[in-house]
């Protein structure tokens, strides 16, 4: 038998069946993966799918991410790489910063873009660290209040997330009463805290953000405004809610969500002129462009992400589309369509409504919570997901569930199709109240998830819903992958 380098048997069998590893399709390959990845497709194929950051990335864009792309190293920036064979990977990322700024009608002289951030979060970490010295201050909509963990979470006991820990965080509010953000108060506060960086974004808020307003809070206390836009980036460009761009010197965005994407992040940062000396002419240069190139590499993360760059470019040209245009006007007409349903049917729908593409619903006047209903839909097959509501005594025992209509209208639901989703996630709260009056008020979520899986009567009634509830899906195609 002959010998490898190292001395050990080479074995001719195994080196041949090496090489039918690297071709066999996944199928036969790993049929665990496989059949993970088929259950999760039915899944999604037979449910409603109304988590308001989720959507379903088109073929094309995931043909992108499961590209040989994925193979290559690529440190450093186009023109400016660490590794040789980059010339490919050169031209792609050039082509995504072009068409990033062109979805958002940015003139190059005026905007740059870095399309290497991992995801959202590292987006924003990354402005963090470019803008902000460490325990530097930052504001940013609190998480209970609709914001993101990235804004700067933390609780009475904890820093949450890494920007508390490593940054000092206050938040604004939204008026309990309203649910609008409080931003007289916000003016207030920023005028104490003076921080370097002011954040206006949300995960769960429903109405347009006052960008103007904020933008003159930031310069009253020479902060930056950065827009992390991660949820409504498909809406701005298709024009149906008002573009940050105007009023903010950076956005963030994730490229998943109302954009349709792979998952990733975006940065967009100011260049050229900040001002000119009125006396003198002489002309200040924004900073931005190198301090937040060098936060993302090399200052957190290494190679860039090729195959979600490719995946992030074609999603960025079906943005541009008369077609996407349409698809996200109809995403917030569905949403208003689901919001006056259910405020039809009764429910509190905080704010009265909707600019955009999510509610958020407010239980409390129907007597139960986000987390119980949440559990029975996803019982029946409807997923969406428990939410804080203004005003909510106990983070423990969230009180609304946001319900959010892009994935759905991808796959091609019109009003009235929303209508019918709202009347299905009104018996699955009916359910809920149901199992509620069945277990007593005062049980635990524990004990009402038992009761819920438990109980022979409250299983019939979930599963004629969630029969119904599928076929109701079927009628609609899943986008994606042809075999998934
Ligand atoms: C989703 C979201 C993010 C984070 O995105 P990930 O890709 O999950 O890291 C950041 N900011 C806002 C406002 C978001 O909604």
């Amino acid at each position: 038998m002959a010998t490898s380098a190292s001395g050990a048997p080479w074995d001719a069998d195994l080196w041949s069946s090496h090489d039918k590893m690297l071709t066999q399709p996944l199928k036969d390959c790993d049929l665990e993966v496989y059949s993970i990845i088929k259950k999760e497709s039915h899944r999604q194929r037979t449910g409603l799918e109304l988590i308001a950051s989720e959507n379903f990335a088109s073929r094309a864009v995931l043909e992108a991410l499961g590209s040989c792309l994925n193979n290559k190293y690529s440190e450093g920036y186009p023109g400016q790489r660490y590794y040789g064979g980059t010339e490919f990977i050169d031209e792609l990322e050039l082509l995504c910063q072009r068409r990033a700024l062109q979805v958002y009608g940015l003139d190059p002289q005026c905007w740059g873009v870095n399309v290497q951030p991992y995801s959202g979060s590292p987006a924003n970490f990354a402005v963090y660290t470019a803008l902000v010295e460490p325990h530097g201050r930052i504001m940013g909509l609190d998480l209970p209040d609709g914001g993101h963990l990235t804004h700067g979470f933390m609780t009475d006991k904890k820093k949450v997330s890494a920007t508390s820990i490593f940054f000092e965080s206050m938040p604004y509010k939204v008026d309990p009463d309203t649910g609008y953000i409080n931003y007289a108060q916000l003016e207030e506060n920023a005028r104490l805290f003076r921080p370097k960086l002011i954040i206006a974004g949300t995960s769960c808020y429903s109405r347009n953000l006052d960008y103007a307003r904020l933008r003159r809070v930031a310069d009253d206390n020479g902060a930056y405004l950065m827009a992390d836009m991660a949820h409504i980036s498909g809406l701005v460009a298709a024009g149906v809610v008002p573009s940050p761009f105007e009023h903010c010197h950076v956005v963030s965005t994730t490229t998943h969500k109302t954009l349709r994407g792979c998952r990733a992040g975006l940065i967009f940062y100011r260049k050229g002129v900040r001002s000119v000396d009125p006396k003198t002419g002489r002309e200040t240069q924004y900073n931005l462009e190198s301090l937040i190139n060098s936060a993302v590499f090399p200052g957190l993360q290494g190679g860039p992400h090729n195959h979600a760059i490719a995946g992030v470019a074609v999603a960025l040209k079906q943005a541009m589309t008369p077609e996407f245009r349409v698809y996200q006007q109809q995403v917030v007409a569905n949403c208003r369509a689901l919001a006056r349903t259910l405020t039809g049917l009764g429910y509190k729908v905080v704010t009265g409504g909707s600019d955009n593409h999510l509610i958020l619903v407010d239980l409390r006047s129907k007597g139960t919570d986000g987390g119980r209903a949440e559990k029975v839909l996803e019982a029946c097959n409807i997923a969406c997901n428990k939410n804080a509501c203004p005003g909510d005594k106990s983070a423990l025992r969230p009180s609304g569930l946001r319900l959010g209509t892009p994935a759905l209208t991808s796959r091609g639901l019109l009003e009235e199709d929303f209508q019918e989703v709202a009347r299905f996630i009104h018996r699955g709260i009916e359910l809920t109240l149901q199992i509620q009056d069945a277990v007593g008020a005062k049980a635990t979520l524990k004990e009402f998830t038992e009761k819920l899986a438990g109980a022979a009567e409250h299983q019939q009634a979930v599963a004629a819903l969630r029969a119904e509830v599928e076929s109701f899906a079927a009628l609609f195609p899943l986008p994606g992958l042809p075999d998934f």
